[in-house]
């Protein structure tokens, strides 16, 4: 017998879209610190155990929610940052999509604590698989803490997927790392099994952040870039020819504050580092390219991090001659001598 066609109903249609957004504890941590950094937050606490399975707490002191939004905020495709596909050639934040909320809130229990500058109480409310349980006003600081316990206690077939604890921590502390770097104007804590791991100096200073992370070693031995032309701006730092890795974990890349993997970009600055490094040895840089968002496509999915540009060539020929340069410490542009 032929079946029927089904319309699928929200509970089911968050699930399935949790499926995307919420790979393991590491994304439920990005996206929830990506909210934080959105709300214009200059402080942001994150707490974890057990690897982000257990417990997940961000608490930020941006601008919360107002009370009346709370419970649509958890709703798919429930958004403040755009209202029509135009706003995506502007965005100014890292969120847009309105799903992580929905998403994170329909395979975990979820508690929600905020308050915005306008309302004189904050409320609290709480969700377990996506059903809304409680929603009671609380006394509270401004700004946002989300609670997220015992993720895909719902669905024991994705929990079964998750790995030990240390490999989920291992996960966490790399993408707290990017967003710290990402963000040296916030001042992020980060705690796990109640041990202080990190305290970023939020101080606006790149270098400090990084020393902050990855210590003196490697802070003291950057050279810092700054390049601006008619269309972008490459801000950050890298790393001269004494310090390299034997991997590529400190490849720190952002494209208007986002963190991304570019190909194009890697493969300009191996060009650059070729002869300067040691073979299979590799490079470590910091880096913040502002470009206009009309230039690029800013609408990939969230989870894969390749960004594609307009003008490949040109891109990767300014990054490749800008970083050798600087390696070298010579201006490499070559000088025609203009005969008459
Ligand atoms: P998106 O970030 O794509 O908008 P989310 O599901 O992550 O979608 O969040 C839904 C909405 O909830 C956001 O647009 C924002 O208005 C609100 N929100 C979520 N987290 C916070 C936070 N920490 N501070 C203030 N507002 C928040
Ligand atoms: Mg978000």
């Amino acid at each position: 017998m032929i079946k029927e066609i089904n319309l699928l109903d929200e509970y089911t249609i968050n699930k399935i879209a949790a499926g995307e957004v919420v790979e393991r504890p590491s994304s439920v941590v990005k996206e929830l610190v990506e909210n934080s950094i959105d709300a214009k937050s200059s402080k942001i606490t994150i707490e974890i155990s057990n690897g982000g399975k257990d417990l997940i707490r961000i608490t930020d002191n941006g601008h919360g929610i107002p009370k009346s939004q709370v419970e649509k905020s958890f709703l798919r495709h429930a958004t403040s940052k755009i209202s029509q596909i135009d706003d995506l050639y502007e965005l100014d934040s890292l969120g847009f999509r309105g799903e992580a909320l929905a998403s994170i809130a329909s395979i975990a229990r979820v508690e929600l604590i905020t308050r915005t500058s306008e309302d004189t109480i904050g409320v609290k409310v709480c969700i377990e698989g996506g059903v809304v349980k409680s929603n009671e006003p609380i006394g509270t600081s401004i700004g946002t803490t989300i609670i997220v316990k015992d993720l895909f206690f719902n669905t024991p077939a994705r929990k079964k997927f998750l790995k030990s604890s240390t490999s989920e921590n291992i996960n966490i502390t790399d993408m707290i790392n990017k967003l710290c770097i990402g963000n040296p104007d916030i001042q992020f804590k980060y705690i796990n099994n109640n041990r202080i791991m990190l305290t970023s100096p939020g101080d606006s200073n790149l270098k400090n952040t990084v020393r902050s992370i990855y210590g003196k070693k490697i802070s003291d031995n950057l050279k810092s870039i700054n390049i601006e032309t008619d269309f972008l701006k490459l801000v950050g730092y890298i790393g001269n020819n004494t310090i390299y890795r034997n991997n590529k974990t400190l490849q720190h890349i952002y494209i208007n504050g986002r963190y991304v993997k570019s190909k194009l970009i890697l493969a300009a600055i191996y060009e650059a580092y070729k002869g300067i490094l040691p073979i299979n040895k590799h490079s470590i840089c910091f880096l913040n390219l502002s470009i206009d968002a009309q230039k690029i496509d800013v609408n990939v999915h969230p989870n894969k991090l390749e960004i594609k540009f307009e003008d490949d060539q040109r891109i990767f020929n300014l990054i490749k001659i800008k970083i050798n340069e600087l390696l070298l410490g010579t201006n490499l542009i070559p000088k025609y001598v203009v005969n008459n």
